[in-house]
């Protein structure tokens, strides 16, 4: 079954309106493989969204970067779900290491997230990954199985799905994962859909890779099979962006 690469960029809590801006037109400008063969995704902060959105190439989509667990209302400081419909956001990217670390977002709590998310009409960019502790003690699978089943638990449709895979370890630190290591936590996450929740999730679902992905180290993990695509971090913010995209073919 054929999975479309995905490339998304994710700004995290950085840039400046003026920032902002000058990325988009990088972007704009960029000669890059058609929608055909890759999926661009690209999430700045809340506040950036409406302008990215209006400034940004009609091939390239826009996510943000969370949103709260449920309808909105009474939840101050948060962003919901209906307000990204709303908005015309089509993506949002949820459980990442970053919110689960700081923010103490638990597997239950990302999987209701998710869930409700997608009720809405949003599609899901859903992070897992193992802390270094978590790989040195061995229990990378334990670990990436609960984040992956907590979500499965809530949600019975996965077209909307894309997983990514982020080891904590490799998030900021330069520290990639090795092509090898990245292709068997990918072969065990879809041996997980495969034996959780069927076999056509599991071939169709895009497991992608996030973790120091940069212009020099994304070719050749793209080269591996169940590698589908990257989430971008440092290096989204930056002109190399544009190869990795590039990479998907
Ligand atoms: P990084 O971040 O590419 O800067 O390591 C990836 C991510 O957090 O999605």
């Amino acid at each position: 079954m054929g999975r479309k690469f995905f490339v998304g960029g994710n700004w995290k809590c950085n840039g400046t309106g003026e920032e902002v801006k000058k990325i988009v037109t990088t972007l704009n400008e960029a000669e890059v493989p058609s929608e055909d063969v890759v999926e661009v995704v690209v999430s700045p902060p809340f506040v950036f969204l409406p302008l990215v959105k209006s400034l940004l190439r009609s091939d390239f989509h826009v996510s943000a970067q969370n949103c709260w667990v449920r309808k909105g209302g009474a939840f101050t400081g948060e962003v919901s779900a209906e307000m990204l419909v709303n908005l015309g956001i089509p993506w949002v990217i949820l459980g990442h290491s970053e919110r689960r670390a700081l923010l103490n977002e638990s597997n239950e709590f990302v999987g209701d997230k998710v869930a409700y998310a997608l009720s809405q009409g949003l599609k899901v960019i859903a992070c897992v990954g193992e802390t270094l502790e978590q790989r040195e003690s061995g229990s990378t699978v334990a670990v990436v199985a609960a984040q992956t089943k907590a979500i499965a638990d809530k949600v019975s449709n996965w077209e909307n799905v894309v997983l990514a895979y982020e080891p904590v370890w490799a998030i900021g630190t330069g520290k990639v994962a090795t092509p090898v290591q990245a292709q068997e936590v990918h072969v065990e996450l879809r041996k997980w859909l495969h034996n959780n929740v069927g076999a056509e999730v599991a071939a169709s679902t895009r497991i992608i890779y996030g973790g120091s992905v940069n212009g020099a180290n994304c070719k050749e993990l793209a080269t591996q099979p169940d590698l589908d695509g990257f989430l971008v971090g440092g290096a989204s913010l930056k002109l190399e962006f544009i190869d990795i995209i590039k990479s998907a073919t």
